[in-house]
């Protein structure tokens, strides 16, 4: 209350004066992994301390302020310019980023942080805080630890995200989303290994839209969770009729996407057992496909989930590798089956000698440690070649075949299986 008394009281100010005052909203990325792993006692020490050095960093005539959990505000009166707000904010994050010495623990946090100014945002305190709330948002999708002015354009984006988070809820409930599978296909014996399931959103005006309009924002609402819990349990279910189809000699292994949130979500384990249990697919079946950059944000708590499921009997893939900048002695802890080298890498592989090397090297790395390795996204035959040469164990692609619902899908896998090069 204090804040909003003082935020009124700058903001009458300003006008009179005709200067400006800026909003700093200011939120520690990952507290809650800091809670979660640290405990409660070092996560308030850690409160205590970002507030104590936020206060430091500030001028008297300045306000901090507490808004809830890990989020402060602080204003600034009486800035002359715009660019001052931004040298400020500055001096906030270099201190708030020197490392933090609690109870014999070294923490370092990094910090995102949006701006509002008065009056060029709002005239009125709700609309900046507001304002500055979205600029802080945009701040966090853009990488840790900066600051972002609040414009205009955001929070257009603020208000689509809110209509398609909306939607997005409704097609859940109306079952409209769709799992395609894509063919990947072994090197070796010609033969189809198993398939992708990848999620496409049927929707009722807009028709059928692909994971980019939509994965991102779902993810980030929560809401990716249920629908990837669809996911998993109605192609663990399409792969039990595929097993029945191709006989045991020809096992079919299905591969299902896991986005950070719902990799990080403590029923995940549990889940994806019951699941195994109530379609009766064999764990070794089931491919569980992590982006390289989800794992590098956190390699230590992603490796414990990644045992944890291992010791299911799934198996796990590396996915978009290749775009995550993986530290190589990271790599070689993980229990990963399967390394995806990125469609990147793949693409315009032939007759550029640079993207060869990289492939090559890719594959020997995988080998080298004793995983297979798949490439996504060919095209060509020829690429198709390149990799084989490479030794490459497995491919998938538009040359193999796209991602089709499952009618379409068998026939192209029976047809692999019979007439692969
Ligand atoms: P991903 O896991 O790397 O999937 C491969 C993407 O490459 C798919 O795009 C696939 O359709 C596309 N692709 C396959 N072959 C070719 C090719 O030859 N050329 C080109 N240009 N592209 C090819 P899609 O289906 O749009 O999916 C994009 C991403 O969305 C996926 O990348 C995955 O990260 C995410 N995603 C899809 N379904 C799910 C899901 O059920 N759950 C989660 N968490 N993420 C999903
Ligand atoms: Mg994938
Ligand atoms: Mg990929």
């Amino acid at each position: 209350r204090l804040f909003y008394d003082r935020m009124n009281q700058a903001i009458a100010r300003s006008r009179r004066r005709k200067t400006n005052a800026a909003l700093l909203f200011v939120d520690l990325d990952r507290f809650k992994h800091i809670n979660d792993t640290l405990g409660h006692e070092i996560g308030d020490l850690l409160l205590k301390e970002v507030a104590n050095r936020l206060a430091g960093s500030l001028r008297d005539i300045d306000t901090v302020c507490r808004l809830a959990g890990d989020e402060f505000v602080v204003l600034l009166t009486d800035i002359a310019e715009v660019g001052d707000a931004a040298v400020a904010a500055q001096r906030i994050i270099d201190s708030l980023s020197a490392p933090y010495m609690l109870k014999g623990h070294e923490l370092s946090v990094t910090i995102s942080m949006g701006i509002s100014v008065f009056p060029s945002d709002g005239q009125e305190g709700g609309f900046l805080l507001e304002k500055a709330d979205i600029a802080m948002y945009r701040a966090k999708t853009l990488g840790r630890s900066g600051f972002e002015f609040y414009k205009d354009d955001m929070s257009l984006d603020a208000h689509q995200r809110l209509g398609l988070e909306h939607e997005l809820e409704r097609a859940l409930e109306r079952g409209e989303f769709r799992i395609f599978y894509q063919p990947i296909v072994s090197m070796e014996s010609g033969k189809v290994f198993g398939v992708e399931a990848l999620v496409r959103w049927e929707h009722p005006e807009r028709g059928l839209l692909s994971p980019a309009d939509f994965i991102k924002v779902a993810d980030q609402s929560g809401l990716l969770v249920p629908i990837g819990l669809k996911v998993l349990e109605e192609s663990c279910a399409q792969a039990v009729k595929w097993q029945e189809w191709r006989g045991p000699d020809l096992p079919l292994a299905v591969s299902v996407n896991l986005s950070a949130t719902q990799l990080k979500h403590p029923d995940l384990a549990s889940e994806v057992t019951r699941i195994l249990r109530n379609t009766g697919l064999e764990a070794s079946n089931l491919v569980l496909e992590v982006s390289e950059g989800t794992i590098v944000e956190d390699v230590q708590s992603a490796s414990a989930i990644l045992e944890r499921l291992k010791s299911l009997g799934v198996r796990l893939g590396m996915d978009d590798f290749g775009t995550g900048y993986s530290r190589l002695l990271d790599l070689n802890r993980l229990p990963v089956d399967f390394l995806k080298i990125d469609h990147s890498l793949v693409g315009g592989l032939e007759g550029d000698r640079e993207k060869m090397a990289m492939a090559a090297a890719t594959v020997a790395l995988a080998h080298a440690l004793g995983l297979r390795a798949i490439a996504e996204g060919v095209e060509t035959s020829q690429q198709l070649g390149h990799l084989r040469g490479l030794g490459c164990d497995l491919a998938q692609g538009h040359y193999l075949g796209e991602a089709l619902l499952p009618d379409v899908a068998e026939r192209t896998i029976s047809f692999i299986d019979r007439y692969f090069p």
